[in-house]
Formats: structure tokens, sequence, C-alpha cells
């Protein structure tokens, strides 16, 4: 049902979120909107207040397991907030926090920038590469963010800088904050060749794309390292490669990747991340905490 004519905003009630994750599963939202500019995001977020909605901020959904019960509340996805600009002076770049970070990645190779070859395939969005500290092959979002747009989910507006973020291995202050990130802004090398630093881009993709499930939904890395230690040696010492629950699998290619090998449920894969904790513990004595963000009742 479509609330737009109620409310002048378009939020939706009952809204499927699991073609809206990576990992293909998750029931509905209660209420969702996939703003366009930010008067709506404005507008909904005065609108959630109103009813004393809980808000659930999600952007391209590559880091989720939402449970098969759905969400509560309001459901605001970014993925519609759209803009890259270039400062050409300062090697600047600010996006959108809907911006995919593939498509970033890809225009500063082309502009000659480097500092952001390492992000091209990770499949997510500039707010929530931010929100992660996502990173990869040595680098991550914290090497490069200058300063994040962010909006309480009150109203107000506020620019937070690299001090104020706590960034650490896949985590910062925004993860607690009930802040939305509208955008970023990072810093590059200018002046490189193109050409190079596009190769090495490619380069740093086709590796990826031969030692992770790109071909099966999947959401990255289930768990966190334990370091020194990696999830993914401590998975496949332990023998469970291929290791099924439902339709839920722990990588063949990848240990710390579980897929979806075709209408997995959202249970399956939260049974068979509890399996793989406890096989842990009792093997190595090591708890692995998850980098996957499980949201809803499970
Ligand atoms: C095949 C594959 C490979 C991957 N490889 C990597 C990798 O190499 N390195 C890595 O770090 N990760 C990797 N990931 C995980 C994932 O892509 C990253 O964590 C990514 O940064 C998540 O971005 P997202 O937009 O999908 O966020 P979502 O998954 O939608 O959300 C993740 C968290 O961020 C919050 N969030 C998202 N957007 C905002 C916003 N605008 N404001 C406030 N909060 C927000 C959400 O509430 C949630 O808590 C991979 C995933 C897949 C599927």
């Amino acid at each position: 049902m479509s609330l737009e004519l109620q409310t002048q905003i378009p939020i939706r009630s009952n809204v499927s979120l699991a073609g809206l994750t990576s990992m293909r599963v998750g029931g509905a939202a209660e209420y969702f909107i996939s703003p366009r500019t930010s008067t709506e995001l404005a507008n909904s977020l005065v609108w959630a207040s109103d009813r004393d909605l809980s808000i659930t901020i999600i952007g391209a959904g590559s880091n989720l397991l939402i449970s098969d019960r759905g969400l509560a509340g309001l459901v605001i996805c970014t993925r519609h907030l759209r803009g890259i600009e270039f400062d050409e002076q300062t090697g600047q770049v600010t996006a959108a926090s809907g911006e995919p970070v593939a498509r970033l990645a890809m225009q500063i190779a082309s502009h000659g920038w480097s500092g952001f070859e390492w992000a091209v395939g990770i499949p997510g969005t500039v707010g929530g590469l931010v929100v992660m500290n996502a990173g990869a092959q040595g680098g991550c979002a914290a090497d490069c963010v200058v300063s994040v747009q962010t909006v309480a989910l009150t109203g107000e507006t506020n620019l937070m800088y690299p001090h104020e973020l706590d960034f650490s291995y896949r985590t910062s202050s925004l993860q607690e904050s009930y802040r939305l990130v509208t955008g970023a802004t990072f810093k590059f090398q200018i002046g490189g060749n193109p050409e190079t630093i596009a190769a090495d881009t490619e380069a740093k993709l086709k590796l990826r794309h031969t030692t992770q499930p790109y071909h099966l939904p999947n959401c990255g890395s289930v768990f966190r390292n334990p370091l020194p230690q990696f999830a993914a040696k401590l998975i496949q010492d332990a023998g469970l490669k291929g290791y099924q629950i439902g339709n839920a699998q722990v990588s063949e290619l990848h240990a710390n990747f579980i897929v979806n090998l075709g209408n997995a449920k959202a249970s399956d894969i939260f049974s068979l991340i509890q399996y793989i904790q406890k096989a842990i513990a009792d093997r190595y004595g090591v708890v692995l905490e998850t980098e996957v963000k499980m949201i809803g009742h499970f």
C-alpha cells in the first residue's frame, strides 16, 4: 500500500527487503522509503518521529542479515541519494551516501587519482563504507576520509571529522551514533597516470573474483578476524568448508563467506553462524564475532 497521497512523501508499507540485500534473504519492512532528495529524507525523519517509530538505515545491504520476520518501524534505504563532485585543485572528492563504492572507485581511477584502488570490489555504498570502515588489500575508509556529512535521526545536520569517528578495524563511532551519513569527503593523490591506476584497479578486482564467491548471494566476510588469527583459516582448518544448513553453505571458495545456494532463509544463515561459532570455540577456544550486521529478531 502506498502512503504517498496521505503523507506527500513516498513512504510505502510492507515492503520486501530480501531483494535489497546481497544475501537475498529477510522479511518485509513495516514502512519503507528510499529518498531521492534531502527534503524527502528530512520529511521521512519527521514522519517517523511523529509516530514514534524506530528507524533502520540500509545502504546496498551488502553487510546485512535481516530477520525473516522483517523489521518494525521505518527502513530508510540510501541508495537513491547520489552525486559525486571532484575538486581538481585539492584532490578531494565528495560523494553522496548512496553512491556505489565500485562506481566511485572507477571514476577516481579514470581521473588518474590514486588511493582508492583497494575499494573497487566492495559492493556497498559510500555511507556503508564509512560506517563500517570497510577495507581491503591494505586500504580502508579511514585512510582517505576528510569529513562525513550526517543527519541525526532527530533532524539536525552535522559535519564530523576523523578524530570524532573512532575508526578502527571494520568499525567507527557512526555504528552507535543514531545518525544517518548523507555524504563523505575523501582525499586522494592527484596527477597519476590514469592507465596505470585503472590497470591496478582492474587487477585488484580480478584477484577478488578468483578468491571470493561473487557468483552466489553472500554478505562478504561473516566474521571479524580474531587477530592475529584469520577467521577463514580457522573455519577451513576445522573442516567446515561446504558445511550446509538448509540452503546456506560455508563457501567452498572462501571459508569466511556464507553463500545462499537459493531460497535460503535468514534463519538458516543464522543457525550456520551459530554452528560455526560453537565449532571454533570448542576446537580452538576462539570467539568469532560477526562482522555482518544482524538486524531484527532471530
Ligand atoms: C562479495 C562481497 C565482498 C565484500 N568485500 C568486502 C571487503 O573487502 N571489505 C569490507 O570491509 N567489506 C566487504 N564486504 C561487506 C560490505 O560490502 C561492506 O561492509 C560495505 O561497506 C557495506 O556497505 P552497504 O552500503 O552495503 O551497507 P549495509 O550493508 O546496507 O549496512 C551496513 C551497516 O551500515 C549502516 N549504514 C549503511 N549506510 C548508512 C548510512 N548512510 N548512514 C548510517 N548508517 C548506514 C547500516 O545501518 C548497517 O549497520 C563485502 C560484501 C560482499 C557481498
